[in-house]
C-alpha cells in the first residue's frame, strides 16, 4: 500500500491570497521564469473537492493520502483567507467522505483560537478526521503551553499530530518551525504520535535528533522533491537519513500540490519504486523492507489502518 502522510486542498478561499503572491514571487525566482508565467499556473494547483488529487493519486498508484487542513488565519501574514476556520476543516471532511477509501482528513487549528481543543474534538469526533496538523509558522512555538489542550485531545482520541518543521515560503514566519521546539512535547505527551514535516527542512540534523531521543516521533519525506533533479543526491540523501534514524520512522510524503508543477505525484512515487540499477552502482543499497515500510506500512501504523 502506498500512503502520502502529506497533502492539501487549495485555494483562494482556504489559504488567503496573499501566501498565493508570496509562493509566485519566490517560484518565479526560483525557477527563473517570469512572474505572469508562475501566476498563470497557480489555477493548476486548485481544487477543494478532493477530484484533483484522486485523479493525480490514480495515475501515481497512491492509494492513500492523508489532506492537512492549514490554519494560517491567525498569522500577522498571510492572515484570515474568505473562509472561517469552521468552513476550511469541514471543506476538509467533506472531501474525505466523498472518498472514504482514498482520503484521510487531518483537522488544522491555531491554538491560540478560542476554545481550539474544543473545537478540534469536535471535527475528531463529529466529522470523523484521523488527526490534527498544526502550522506553528502562525506564530507560536510547539512547545508553548498554549498547544497542549491540542495534544490532550489527540492523546484522548488516538490521533496523530503533524507539524510543519523547517523553512516555509514568504509571507510565512518560519523561526517558530524548527524541531528542537517539538523535543519538549514528545517527552510531555510519549503515548503520542508526532510527525516532523519534511524532516525538519533546513533544520534536517535537529529532526533527526529529536526522532532519536524520542520513540514517537516520525519524520516525512515532503519537499524532498527537488533532490530528484539530480537523482544521486536523493539516494544519497535518503541513505545517510536511514542510517541515521530506524526506517520504520521514516514516511513518504509530498506535500501536494505546491510541487505538483515541478516534480508531479507519478515521478515522485516512482523514485522510491523504482530505484534506477545505476543508484546501485554507486553501492546505494535500499532493502525491500525499507522502501516498503517508508512508502506506506510506517503510515498505516501510525494511522491505526487496518485494511
Ligand atoms: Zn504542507
Amino acid at each position: 500500500m502506498i500512503i502520502d502522510i502529506h497533502t492539501h486542498l487549495g485555494n483562494p478561499d482556504i489559504v488567503a491570497q496573499r501566501y498565493w503572491d508570496g509562493w509566485v514571487e519566490v517560484g518565479a525566482l526560483r525557477a527563473n521564469r517570469p512572474l505572469e508565467k508562475v501566476r498563470s499556473k497557480l489555477p493548476e494547483l486548485w481544487d477543494i473537492s478532493g477530484d484533483m488529487i484522486v485523479k493525480d493519486m490514480d495515475a501515481a498508484g497512491i492509494d492513500r493520502s492523508v489532506l492537512l487542513a492549514i490554519d494560517w488565519g491567525l498569522a500577522r501574514q498571510p492572515g484570515e483567507p474568505k473562509l472561517s476556520i469552521e468552513e476550511i476543516n469541514k471543506i476538509y471532511a467533506d472531501a474525505a467522505e466523498k472518498y472514504p477509501r482514498r482520503l484521510i482528513a487531518f483537522a488544522g487549528i491555531d491554538p491560540r483560537r478560542n476554545k481550539a481543543a474544543e473545537l478540534v474534538g469536535r471535527f475528531l469526533k463529529e466529522r470523523g478526521m484521523k488527526g490534527i496538523k498544526l502550522h506553528s509558522a502562525a506564530g507560536f512555538y510547539p512547545n508553548d503551553k498554549v498547544c497542549y489542550p491540542i495534544y490532550e485531545k489527540a492523546l484522548e482520541y488516538g490521533v496523530p499530530v503533524l507539524l510543519h518543521t523547517g523553512e516555509l515560503l514568504k509571507p510565512m514566519h518560519f523561526r517558530y518551525c524548527r524541531p528542537i521546539y517539538v523535543q519538549e512535547v514528545a517527552m510531555d505527551f510519549p503515548g503520542l504520535p508526532i510527525i516532523l514535516a519534511h524532516t525538519g527542512g533546513c533544520w534536517y540534523s535537529e529532526a533527526v535528533a529529536v526522532c532519536n531521543t524520542a520513540t514517537n516521533v516520525y519524520l516525512d519525506l515532503s519537499g524532498w522533491q527537488p533532490r530528484l533533479r539530480h537523482p544521486p543526491e536523493l539516494y544519497r540523501a535518503l541513505r545517510t537519513l536511514l542510517d541515521s534514524v530506524s526506517w520504520q520512522r521514516v514516511l513518504f510524503g509530498s506535500d501536494y500540490p505546491f510541487l505538483k508543477l515541478l516534480i508531479n505525484q507519478e515521478r515522485w512515487v516512482r523514485a522510491f519504486t523504482e530505484i534506477p540499477d545505476s543508484v546501485r552502482g554507486q553501492e546505494i543499497e535500499f532493502k525491500d523492507e525499507e522502501i516498503e515500510g517508508i512508502m506506506g506500512g510506517n503510515a498505516a501504523r501510525v494511522l491505526g489502518l487496518t485494511e
